[in-house]
């Protein structure tokens, strides 16, 4: 079966096709600057050169278009003709507490989405454009929806309560829902199978940290707590976003430095996290050098970063009473020995024992970076959200034949 998998945004759309007999990735790409009047279209078929166009896409329905062109073309395209597609697939960000898993897209699914853009103003509207434009581009094609926030509505109302008036809870839905919860669950899953044991023994914690990060406590597979809350700012220090603060700081700064409340929030999301205390950079590798270079505050941006993670780390392995793998993944937690290595330093009581030589080894192989001694295991897992999409999307599309 072939998969047509769609991360759409407000102005971009991200593809990628699998062919599911062998899970291989056929093409991938990119649509950039929707409704602007020079768009960008970044294609590579696999095996071909990249193809970069640039023309006028005024919105998604012409953005599947152009990618279906693509797909189909004589010269580079991966498939014969449009009737290859079998299914699509679509990454939405909000599926609130009506989505608990992966679903096939009727019209009673497309309003409960509609009526969760409260909640994801930024995504979800996106999201439905994209799925509106696979209806009238490819009307008999079955769509399906994977949720970043399916995965922790395992959570415990103990977990994901706010100590706040609960009728903002009955009322608006003010809860904790967390984020990036296919990558979560997908590094989980090979985590376990890496190591050869049953999913079902096993406390974890998963450390998606990239330019956005959260990390999540997951006991016999399932997410028991997660960092990021009802918006992905709570939780972890991130390239721009502040992570915890204590919420009385808004007022306070909103008075004094009269802000309104866009601006606070634009000061929280987009100008705070490493690139408020490093003074100039969000990106951990920019970090990183400066810091061996003796920049001070990229040293801070640093040391704030590892230090917030690691108390997370350990208020789960206290929230779960016990750890038996942590898991490292996204842009840093792939790529950067240092920061894993600042971290599992600060948490040796544990009886985490880093292997220094394997934590050093670049690679893009899923690896255990501890000793053999070591109580804990930790391990590097790259993840692969689209992967798990197309997973959830041939399983459903097969169920109904
Ligand atoms: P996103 O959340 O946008 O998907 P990624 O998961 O791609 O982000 O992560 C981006 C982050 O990963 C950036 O901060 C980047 O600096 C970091 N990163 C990527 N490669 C490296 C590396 N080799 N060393 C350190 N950090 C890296």
């Amino acid at each position: 079966m072939i998969v047509l998998i769609l991360n759409a945004g407000s102005s971009s759309l991200k593809y990628q096709v699998y062919n599911m007999t062998n899970e291989s990735v056929l093409a991938k790409g990119l649509v950039e600057r929707i409704g602007m009047d020079s768009s960008i279209v970044t294609h590579k078929s696999t095996g071909f050169e990249e193809v970069r166009e640039v023309s006028e896409i005024l919105d998604h329905v012409t953005a599947v278009r152009r990618v279906i062109d693509m797909l189909t073309n004589r010269e580079y395209g991966v498939l014969k003709n449009i009737n290859e597609i079998q299914a699509v697939g679509h990454r939405v960000v909000h599926g609130g507490e009506v989505f608990k898993e992966s679903v096939l897209v009727t019209d009673a699914v497309k309003l409960e989405i509609r009526k969760l853009f409260d909640l994801a103003p930024l995504h979800n509207p996106a999201h439905m454009m994209g799925i509106v434009a696979v209806d009238s581009n490819l009307p008999n094609v079955p769509q399906v929806v994977v949720f970043d926030t399916a995965f922790h509505q395992t959570m415990d109302n103990v977990a994901y309560l706010y100590p706040i008036p609960t009728v903002l809870y009955r009322r608006h839905k003010v809860r904790r829902y967390g984020f990036h919860g296919t990558s979560h669950a997908y590094v989980s899953v090979h985590a376990a199978e890496h190591l050869q044991k049953p999913l079902e023994d096993l406390k974890m914690i998963t450390c998606h940290i990239g330019n956005g990060a959260s990390c999540t406590a997951i006991v016999g597979g399932k997410s028991v707590d997660t960092s990021m809350g009802m918006t992905p700012l709570e939780g972890l220090m991130m390239g721009t976003r502040s992570g915890d603060i204590d919420p009385a700081i808004v007022p306070y700064v909103m008075n004094k430095e009269e802000l309104t409340m866009n601006e606070v929030n634009s000061m929280l999301n987009k100008h705070s996290g490493m690139l408020a205390i490093s003074g100039n950079s969000s990106d951990m590798r920019e970090i990183t050098e400066a810091m061996q270079e003796g920049d001070k505050n990229a040293q801070l941006a640093f040391d704030m970063y590892v230090y917030r993670l690691v108390k997370y780390i350990g208020s789960y392995a206290a929230a779960m009473n016990g750890l038996d793998v942590l898991v490292f993944t996204a842009g840093v937690g792939e790529n950067s020995a240092v920061v894993r290595k600042a971290v599992c330093e600060a948490i040796t009581f544990f009886g985490i024992e880093l292997d220094e030589q394997a934590n050093a080894v670049r690679s893009g192989d899923i690896r255990e970076i501890s000793t053999a001694n070591s109580k804990v295991k930790v391990l590097v897992v790259p993840t692969n959200e689209e992967l798990l999409i197309a997973r959830d999307t041939f399983r459903i599309v097969n169920e109904l034949k």
